[in-house]
């Protein structure tokens, strides 16, 4: 029976991981439909949190990163999505995940929905450069479905890393998959935006993903009076 070559790919993940008695057949063309099935957390492999908690600055953290094989998405993504930005930043945008593009290009909020995050950042007086971006989960879910809860809690070490390193004055959470990840809580997006939430001693400011926006423009107002109470906080003069 002809195998293809994603689950050719399973089996090579699997003897990375450990499951050496494995045989992996040579690689065969046009055998479609036979999709590869997810696989269980067992197949889970580092690096462990304590080697992501041990990092101690963003350079060291994003090559371990670049690597990881910690939830099945390592299958399936182009490269790791790790963050960009200003180590240093006072504000901290956290998203949901790579898409397309950014699977593709390495960096977060780079296709449709990017561009207009990069619009907002520009309205509020600053420059990507300024602030710091970055996702909850770190590699490209399978065409662009939501994150398994698994997957998030896989991540969650990186980005919970992320925000000590950096230590931002304020978090802007895009949608609820990176609120829910941020507060172990699931919100309704809707009833919480806008409100100031905390993040250990870091304030979080919810709000939609501008994917969101990008399908309901009305919602772009609500998404502006956030930004400007977060401008507010940073100390940035808010326009009337
Ligand atoms: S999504 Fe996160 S945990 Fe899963 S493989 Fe990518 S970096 Fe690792």
């Amino acid at each position: 029976m002809a195998m293809n070559d994603d689950l050719r790919n399973e089996l090579a993940l699997l003897l990375e991981l450990g499951y050496t008695h494995l045989d992996i057949p040579a690689a065969s063309a046009g055998a479609a439909g036979e999709a590869a099935a997810p696989g269980p957390l067992e197949e889970r492999a580092g690096p462990t949190t304590a080697e992501i908690d041990g990092c101690d600055d963003l350079g060291t953290l994003g090559a371990v990163a670049s690597d990881c094989l910690r939830c099945r998405l390592a299958r399936t993504r182009t490269q790791v999505v790790f963050g960009t930005g200003s180590p240093t930043a006072d504000l901290m945008f956290v998203g949901e995940a790579p898409g397309r593009d950014e699977d593709l290009q390495g960096e977060p909020f780079v296709g449709r929905a990017g561009q207009l995050l990069t619009d907002i950042i520009k309205a509020m007086k600053l420059s990507r450069a300024e602030v710091y971006i970055a996702n909850v989960i770190k590699c490209r879910p399978p065409e662009n479905r939501n994150p398994e809860s698994d997957e998030l809690e896989a991540c969650h070490p990186y980005i919970t890393r992320q925000i000590e390193m950096i230590r931002p004055k304020v978090i802007v959470t895009l949608g609820k998959f990176a609120l829910q990840s941020l507060t172990g809580k699931t919100f309704s997006i809707s009833s919480v935006r806008g409100t100031w939430l905390m993040h250990g001693s870091v304030k979080v400011m919810p709000t939609f993903h501008p994917a969101y926006l990008l399908r309901t423009p009305s919602a772009k107002k609500d998404v502006w009076n956030d930004m400007k109470k977060v401008m507010a906080e940073l100390g940035i003069e808010v326009p009337a």
